[in-house]
């Protein structure tokens, strides 16, 4: 069953892109209008800035946009924050939340991720919940525990909503450093996620689990045709469509 779930290949811009980098959304766009991606969803998430430019370039193209956090709280007084909402109204159908990045750089636990991911789904957005293990836990033997802690407290209290949820295993120490775990510590991690789903939700063999950490054209489809891979979160190797484009179809 899992392994029938269509693959999803997610680009994370990060904070990288101005406006004369729309034209990599267009030439993604284009790409997979004329047929080039067979069998994937396709999503871009661009900084907050590009998020309404792209997914008016992409309205009615099987492209999604997504955006890269958003805030528990619906609206307020809350500077510099964004709403799921917000994100929905700007053409967004997705939102990565508790990714690594935003953990370690804005102290977020799993509890705020969490909240993040249940305001997502009530906006009405599907959600990439990521998850991780940094070098040292790995070394200490404790990638497995902590992802699973990880995976039990951020996951957004919504039972009915596991079709809108995929989970991302982002290694820390494979994020942007150009190593990866080997497929066999990929595809473990991913039968352990599978497993843990499955007892956490009533539908946890939907929720689609994505690797990330590093994917680049020439390691995806060893990385990526696995078992309960069902696809792919990438960073710096998304901002060319080129190299995206190659993943997606390696996928
Ligand atoms: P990377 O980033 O592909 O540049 O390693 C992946 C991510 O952080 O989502």
């Amino acid at each position: 069953m899992a392994n029938r779930l269509t693959p999803l290949v997610a680009g994370n811009w990060k904070m990288n892109g101005l406006r004369a980098d729309l034209a990599q959304v267009a030439a993604i766009r284009d790409a997979v209008a004329a047929g080039a991606v067979a069998g994937a969803e396709i999503l871009v998430c661009p900084p907050a800035t590009l998020l309404a430019a792209a997914a008016q370039l992409c309205a009615g193209t099987p492209v999604a946009i997504g955006g890269q956090d958003c805030s528990p709280d619906a609206y307020g007084a809350h500077t510099g924050d964004i709403s799921a909402e917000m994100l929905k109204d700007a053409g967004a159908s997705y939102v990565i939340v508790g990714h690594s990045e935003r953990r370690i750089d804005h102290g977020e636990s799993d509890a705020r991720v969490a909240a993040k991911a249940a305001a997502a789904l009530r906006a009405g957005l599907k959600v990439i919940l990521c998850v991780g293990e940094t070098e040292a836990e790995r070394t200490a033997g404790q990638a497995e525990a902590r992802v699973a802690a990880q995976l039990e407290q951020s996951l957004p209290p919504e039972q009915a909503a596991a079709g809108r949820l995929a989970v991302a295993y982002e290694p820390v120490w494979a994020i942007g450093t150009g190593v990866t775990p080997s497929p066999r510590d990929v595809v473990a991690m991913h039968g352990f996620l599978r497993q843990r789903l499955k007892t956490l939700l009533t539908d946890g063999e939907v929720v689609r689990l994505l690797y990330g950490g590093s994917v680049k054209p020439g390691n995806a489809a060893e990385l990526l045709r696995s078992p309960d891979v069902n696809g792919a979160l990438v960073g710096g190797a998304s901002l060319k469509a080129a190299e995206f484009l190659a993943i997606a179809k390696a996928v």
